[in-house]
């Protein structure tokens, strides 16, 4: 059955099996011409492996098989993306057993397929079951009495994900195995399981990063097959792992950056699985890993997550034994971050499995032992994982659902009979806060606004203060714990979860013996910090006129002019405050627009009252400099009605921007429009470095930001081509995270004329690194690691940051009506170098060794060693932001960020954003003492100037994820107005 038609062009001639025609060749060779025979490609050369992978089983012989469909057996080769399409639609016009459905497009265009394979009775009645099964998963539709018919006749759910990393190849050529047998099988076993059984088939998860690794693997196939692992190419940067964007999907549960994330989220909330199994690879020369998970483990998980994973892995194991292939659980792949595949099927209530295949990449391979593993044994380890898994859930198909419905019911209760409640400032609404929240709507979570001022009790906020009551006004958002998604809501916004104390010992132990941290993935994540919104976790029963936030109305921008008049307005106006203002300003420069950044709070006359106070980095666009608005030059006639370029950015950047009646400021204690605090912008020119070394994912973030959120023009520079390209045609240079260090070195000379004409040069973590080189002559960012010797100017120069302007003058000193003594803490350095002999240089008789000092540098070494192994591998810490540095416009004051590795930079120069001192650093996940001590009053963001340009250092990826908007946002402000702000661009004439 077809419900969303998806038929390719080549289907629509009737198909059948035996005259299936070959999607490769469609045409015949001409006659008389010698054309090499086509590579072979897949398991070839005696590698074959022709075992069945349902041996014994009967299929209907009128449902075409894959491997007439692929023209060699399935999961023998990579089926393209086209291929894995013409299957599922071919079955779904075949068999009544199977719809196939789209829930969404890659980026590249490509459907993201899905079937739903039950018995045909099943399909009959699929609204039906659709409807128990969403009653089933919120225990307040459950009337007392009607749940255990309910249970008893709703039939289960299974989710079977595949190959959600593109180059994680398997899995996608297990699917149509998987389907194929569940579709064609005669047999009482697929029979009975699709009576009690509805499949959720995804047979692709990432087809954008498939179709790169499936054209590397055929590029680079050759006439003769190679067992050698390492030959295993996982393919040309950048690999198939993430989406079109370099996204780990995998990662990206909880925040939906991905539009493939959010198609699934919808068409998960329609089915609600008790299965949920999540088929991934690992290394070719590793065996297979399955579920139960490592510790440790989400406190928001469902009790009995361990003991069913128990369940599935012990007949899981059997049906492996009986092949004869090795595997293992729990080494590794902990449950402690929400963000993966499996871990959200668990939240939601599922049994979440996990599958780590060794991987081939479609072709044969050696095993370190001498094993040979063709491609089509890794498909059929996930073809036999995929039918026990089934099979279990088919057994235990009643109790797994009573228990998902515990786990729902659980939720649902107040913690310690405590109505807790997560409240968010309605402020940053399009930009920041309702996306996010948007979020959590897609994935089933309530969200309501408070109808009047409410108090909630023991609050806590998300920077760490504590109070014992706080008033909130009507149109707070609030979301409850007590829902059934709570342990979403639980596992999203909590703001410190603590690992439990024996995981953390054993974490401890290794990291002593000098061993790698057994912590798979980021220890802290909560998305009110990533987003950097207000939110607050307190007590407070919400009232009846709480109203249910129903998701966020389409943003669309425009010119709002109240003036009243109908003469030309003075300029247009953008509230800074809002990150679109970015894209605007980017976009109105790139239209020929001229446009101001205000560098302090102004209150413009719109015509209104109130006045509305603009924030500093609001901008401004004045009618007497922009095209049209004054006669041309020479008097020549405009070519643009500039009113209608303003009207064109605001409505595909999605601000509001406001008309401008004079320049003259409504607050008189405020500037005026014609003045200094107006600073011109310039037009950035981008270019993004991009290919080899670069790491995939950081590049990807920093891409997807600039590109899909900020909508800038952005040149890919090949890092591999920076030697020789002509930079001038730039402005700004973005260099993401990667092993970058060598070939910054060496383009050094190149990169710093470059900056000192003015560009703006932006290196972020290990390139920020790379550039914290004393011997560049680039200022005062170093690696702390390389100053331990002398930290102290660096602790100073924070805390001379964070006093300056906040102590009283002492005007007898300033006078000098009194004796000078040193009240600060330069005065206090001043003070000790006037005062201290100077200690004696040692005699060029003693050697270089004998130095008396010589064996205090080899113990600060020593030490700071042993600290860098307690770094975080993934923490929220605290940063001050100085507020009159125009890289942290649409900050306020102290802002979440972001910590990962073992570097720490340090200046004692512009440092707009610094890590807070030890006690104040830590905000969530782990960060040992040694870490917290090594990374306080460290840079976050520095700034040096240089020349007539800049380079601004990002000790970590600012748009990590895609996710972490609230430091995204010093990224955006970088790019675009760093030409204008922090650099000279030459004036025209
Ligand atoms: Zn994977």
């Amino acid at each position: 059955m077809l419900c969303t038609l998806l038929l390719p062009f080549f289907l629509s001639a009737s198909a059948s099996a035996s005259t299936f025609p070959s999607v490769r060749t469609p045409l015949q060779a001409p006659s008389g011409v010698q054309a090499p025979a086509p590579l072979p490609r897949g398991d070839r050369e005696g590698f074959e492996d022709r075992s069945d992978f349902s041996p014994g089983a009967q299929h209907d012989p009128a449902i075409t098989t894959p491997d007439a469909i692929l023209g060699q057996p399935v999961g023998s080769r990579l089926a393209r993306h086209e291929e894995i399409v013409l299957a599922f639609t071919t079955w779904a016009a075949e068999s009544p057993r199977i719809v196939v459905g789209n829930h969404g497009q890659t980026y590249e265009g490509r459907e993201l397929l899905h079937a739903i394979i039950t018995s045909p009775a099943n399909q009959a009645r699929l609204a039906a079951i659709q409807a128990d099964n969403a009653r089933l998963a919120d225990p307040r539709q459950v009337r007392s009495g009607e749940l255990e018919g309910l249970i008893h006749s709703t039939p289960a759910v299974a989710w079977l994900g595949y190959s959600i990393h593109g180059d994680e190849t398997s899995g996608a050529d297990a699917a149509l195995a998987v389907a194929y047998h569940l579709v064609a099988c005669t047999d009482a076993d697929v029979t009975g399981l699709l009576e009690d059984v509805v499949i959720v088939l995804a047979p692709e998860m990432n087809p954008d990063g498939r179709a790169r690794i499936v054209s590397l693997v055929e590029q680079n196939s050759g006439q003769r097959v190679n067992l050698d692992y390492a030959s295993m190419a996982r393919g040309r940067w950048p690999f198939g792992r993430g989406n079109h964007y370099l996204f780990d999907m995998n990662r990206d549960w909880m925040a939906g950056v991905a539009p493939e994330t959010r198609g699934r989220w919808s068409l998960l909330r329609q089915w609600t699985p008790q299965l949920f199994v999540d088929a991934h690879e690992m290394s070719g020369l590793d065996t297979f890993l399955m579920y139960p998970q490592a510790p440790p483990r989400h406190p928001a998980l469902p009790k009995r997550l361990l003991y069913w994973q128990g369940i599935f892995a012990d007949a899981h194991g059997e049906a492996f034994d009986r092949m004869g292939w090795g595997y293992y659980t729990r080494e590794w792949a902990d449950a402690w971050y929400p963000g993966y595949s499996d871990a959200w099927g668990s939240l939601n209530g599922a049994i979440g499995m996990l599958y780590e295949q060794g991987r081939n990449a479609g072709q044969p391979i050696q095993r370190e032992g001498g094993e040979v593993v063709p491609y089509r044994e890794a498909v059929h380890g996930q073809v036999v994982a995929s039918l026990s898994n089934l099979a279990t859930l088919r057994a235990n198909r009643e109790a797994l659902r009573r228990d998902a419905f515990e786990h729902r019911l659980t939720q649902m209760q107040p913690a310690e009979g405590k109505d807790r409640v997560i409240l968010f400032e309605a402020t940053r609404l399009g930009s920041r806060l309702e996306p996010m929240l948007q979020a959590l709507l897609d994935q089933g979570i309530e969200v309501a606004r408070l109808g009047q001022d409410q108090v909630a009790k023991d609050v806590v906020s998300s920077l760490g203060e504590a109070s014992p009551e706080r008033s909130f006004p009507a149109g707070t958002y609030a979301v409850r714990l007590a829902q059934p998604q709570g342990a979403l809501v639980r596992s999203y916004l909590e703001f410190d979860p603590r690992i439990d104390a024996e995981t953390l010992a054993d974490e401890r132990g290794r990291l002593e013996r000098g061993e790698a941290s057994r912590l798979y993935d980021v220890t802290a994540w909560d998305l009110s910090r990533q987003f950097d919104v207000a939110a607050y976790w307190g007590t407070l029963a919400l009232g009846d006129d709480a109203k249910p936030w129903l998701g966020m109305e389409p943003t669309r921008g425009s010119v709002l002019d109240r003036r009243g008049r109908t003469d030309p307005p003075y300029g247009y106006v953008v509230d800074g405050a809002d990150d679109r203002s970015l894209a605007f300003a980017g976009r109105a420069m790139e239209l020929g627009l001229v446009v101001h950044l205000a560098d302090e709070p102004f209150a413009p006359d719109l015509g209104v009252e109130p006045r509305e106070v603009f924030p500093r980095g609001s901008l401004l666009l004045r009618r007497h400099e922009n095209p049209g608005g004054e006669a041309a030059l020479g008097g020549a006639p405009a070519t643009a009605d500039w009113n209608q370029l303003v009207a064109q950015a605001a409505s595909e950047t999605g601000v509001q921007v406001h008309a401008v009646r004079g320049g003259r400021a409504a607050d008189l204690e405020r500037a005026d429009l014609g003045g200094g605090h107006f600073v011109l912008l310039a037009r950035p020119k981008i270019a993004l470095l991009s290919g080899p070394p670069l790491s995939q994912t950081d590049f990807g973030d920093a891409w997807q930001y600039l590109d899909e959120v900020l909508r800038l023009p952005v040149s890919l520079l090949a890092a591999e081509s920076l030697p020789g390209t002509d930079l001038r045609r730039y402005n700004v240079l973005v260099v993401p995270s990667g092993d970058v260090g060598t070939l910054l070195h060496s383009e050094w000379p190149a990169l710093q004329a470059w900056v000192r004409s003015g560009g703006t040069l932006i290196a972020i973590d290990a390139a920020a690194q790379a550039l914290a080189d004393g011997e560049l002559g680039l200022g005062d960012v170093r690696l702390r690691r390389d100053v331990l010797e002398d930290l102290e100017p660096y602790g100073e120069a924070a805390r001379r940051q964070r006093e300056a302007g906040t102590q009283e003058l002492d005007l007898a000193q300033v006078w000098g009506d009194v004796p000078a003594t040193a009240p600060t803490a330069a005065g206090e350095a001043l003070d000790q170098e006037a005062t201290e002999p100077e200690v004696e240089e040692a005699s060029d008789d003693d050697a270089a060794s004998e130095h008396p000092l010589a064996h205090l540098d080899s113990d600060l070494q020593r030490a700071d060693r042993l600290a860098r192994r307690f770094m975080p591998v993934g923490a929220i810490l605290r940063a001050e932001v100085d507020d009159r540095s125009w890289l942290t416009i649409g900050t306020n004051g102290e802002l979440p960020v972001p910590y990962a590795g073992s570097a720490v930079l340090l200046s004692s120069g512009e440092v707009p954003v610094r890590l807070a001192a030890r006690d104040r650093l830590r905000l969530g996940g782990l960060v040992w003492p040694e870490a917290r001590v090594r990374l306080e009053n460290g840079a976050w963001l520095a700034r040096e100037g240089l020349g007539y340009g800049q380079v601004i250092f990002f000790a970590q990826d600012p748009t990590y994820r895609g996710s972490w908007r609230g430091t995204a946002r010093l990224l955006g402000n970088a790019v675009v107005l760093g030409p204008g702000m922090g650099a000279h661009q030459p004036s025209g004439w």
